[in-house]
């Protein structure tokens, strides 16, 4: 077993200045200033510090670690808890504190912001052991400091406490194991493909390997270390940005190289055989791929919680999240992915929901959580609908008259009503909607349709159907 350096985490409350303290370490140690681009792409980056290196996680904890926990990984070896000093212990605070205990990892405290007159290091104290986090020369022996992430005090001794957390953790890594580690970042450039941000926890990552997560495989073609140089190998700890993934992994899912990764690829290969014989079964398991936008890294957790916890009921995979108003790129981003843009109190670019418009992206937007949630739901009910009257196009007949055509189908699902509306879908998408003007079973004219029941239907729709699309008959 080899020393591998710590890979910290930084977590706490919105607002309490974990960008800034992450910025700060990032633009104080790491000399390369062109640096920030690739750091976001990979989703961490490393420093020295005393001659000893450290790895950081770049995005604020919480959202990483719902992640992560989703998928059972462990990225983290130590957390930096950071406390605001003029705000105190908050909900977020006391979340972070339940995620540390629950990835049992080793924390520090930085209470920060002391710069502000209204800081208050004491009440934060206080607060911290209200809420069961005695500090060090206060009954306790949680190791802390206070800084100001703004300025840079007090973060060279937060970085030897890390060091010495480290020091006591002592983590490891062996030579010979397969390597492993987890995904960060996951997303789709359109110059390079497919980019994944990781870290490395265990083994040597080659050049040329092949490599696999659980939803998505490929082989690295490209190995850059957090500075975007191109490397043949990198060890653990070390941040990299892999690019060579045929389909995008999810953000949080453990990766394999080697053989492992072989093994896993082709059971995956097995699985998509099985799914493409029985489509009942790749039916039911139909991904809801989303892009989530929201105006801050406040809401964006807001949003990403939301979804992570609408995931036991629905299969969301989040492929890209950030901060900003909905623009073309996003579009094309759900596009190229197959998936829905979801932005909360946000704004839409015209432009984008034009070109949303031609490509068929549903945009779900709403200044209202609660209302976004019903939105999603309603999507995602609709891509596997187990209660929504639905029928199968199997044949169109003869030419269409305006925009009244003939079709045959089966009913998926009862009762399809005569004179009912509906939504035409393609695949994963709304392409257009429509009515129902004449309805026949077996050549008379019937008032509805039962389940396995193959029905004609005289239809009103401006979309031309197609053979294989499904109309579903929503309820307005
Ligand atoms: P996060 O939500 O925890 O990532 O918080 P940010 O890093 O975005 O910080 C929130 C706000 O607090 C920003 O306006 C920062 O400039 C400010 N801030 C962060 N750290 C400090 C600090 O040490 N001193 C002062 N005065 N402001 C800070």
């Amino acid at each position: 077993m080899q020393k591998r350096p710590p890979i910290i985490a930084v977590m706490g409350h919105v607002d309490h200045g974990k960008t800034t303290l992450l910025d700060h370490i990032r633009k104080t140690n790491v000399a390369d200033r062109e640096a920030g681009g690739i750091t976001q792409a990979i989703g961490a980056y490393e420093i020295e510090h005393d001659g000893r290196k450290i790895t950081f996680i770049d995005t604020p904890g919480h959202e990483a670690f719902s992640k992560m926990r989703a998928h059972g990984a462990k990225v983290a070896d130590i957390a930096i808890l950071v406390v605001a000093a003029d705000d105190g212990v908050k909900p977020q605070t006391q979340d972070a504190l339940k995620r540390i205990g629950e990835a049992g990892i080793p924390f520090v405290v930085a209470v920060n912001k002391i710069d502000k007159p209204n800081a208050d290091v004491d009440k934060t104290k206080n607060d911290l052991a209200n809420a069961g986090v005695l500090l060090e020369g206060y009954g306790g022996n949680v190791s802390w400091n206070a800084i100001s992430a703004k300025n840079g005090e007090g973060v060279g001794d937060l970085l030897d406490l890390v060091l010495l957390a480290a020091d006591v953790e002592n983590p490891e890594w062996d030579p010979d194991a397969t390597p492993s580690g987890v995904v960060l970042t996951s997303k789709s450039d359109p110059r390079r493909g497919n980019t994944v941000g990781v870290v490395i926890r265990n083994g040597v990552l080659e050049k040329g390997s092949p490599i696999a997560t659980e939803s998505a495989s490929g082989k690295v073609k490209m190995l850059n270390n957090f500075l975007g140089k191109n490397e043949k190998s990198l060890e653990p700890s070390s941040p990299a940005l892999i690019l060579g993934f045929d389909t995008l992994p999810e953000v949080g899912e453990i990766f394999y190289a080697g053989g492992k990764a072989e093994e896993l690829a082709s059971e995956k290969k097995e699985e998509k055989v099985r799914e493409a014989r029985d489509p009942g079964a790749l039916e039911s398991e139909k991904k809801v791929p989303v892009v989530a936008k929201a105006d801050d890294g406040g809401t964006l957790e807001v949003l990403e919680d939301l979804l992570e916890r609408m995931r036991e009921e629905y299969p969301i995979v989040v492929v890209s999240s950030g901060v900003g108003d909905i623009y073309e790129n996003d579009v094309k981003m759900a596009e190229s992915s197959g998936a829905i843009v979801v932005g909360f109190n946000v704004k839409t670019d015209k432009a984008a929901v034009n070109l949303a418009q031609t490509v068929h992206v549903p945009i779900l937007s709403s200044k209202i959580i609660y209302e976004l949630e019903k939105s999603v739901r309603d999507y995602a009910k609709k891509l596997s609908p187990d209660d929504i009257p639905a029928l199968e196009v199997l044949a169109i007949f003869g030419e269409p008259k305006g925009k009244e055509r003939v079709i045959g189908g089966k009913v998926l699902l009862g009762p399809v009503k005569n004179q009912s509306p509906f939504e035409v879908w393609r695949g994963d998408k709304q392409v257009g909607t429509g009515k129902i003007l004449n309805l026949q079973s077996g050549r008379e004219d019937v008032q509805e349709a039962q389940a396995e029941e193959e029905a004609g239907l005289l239809v009103e729709c401006g979309e031309a159907i197609k053979k294989g699309d499904r109309l579903l008959f929503v309820e307005e």
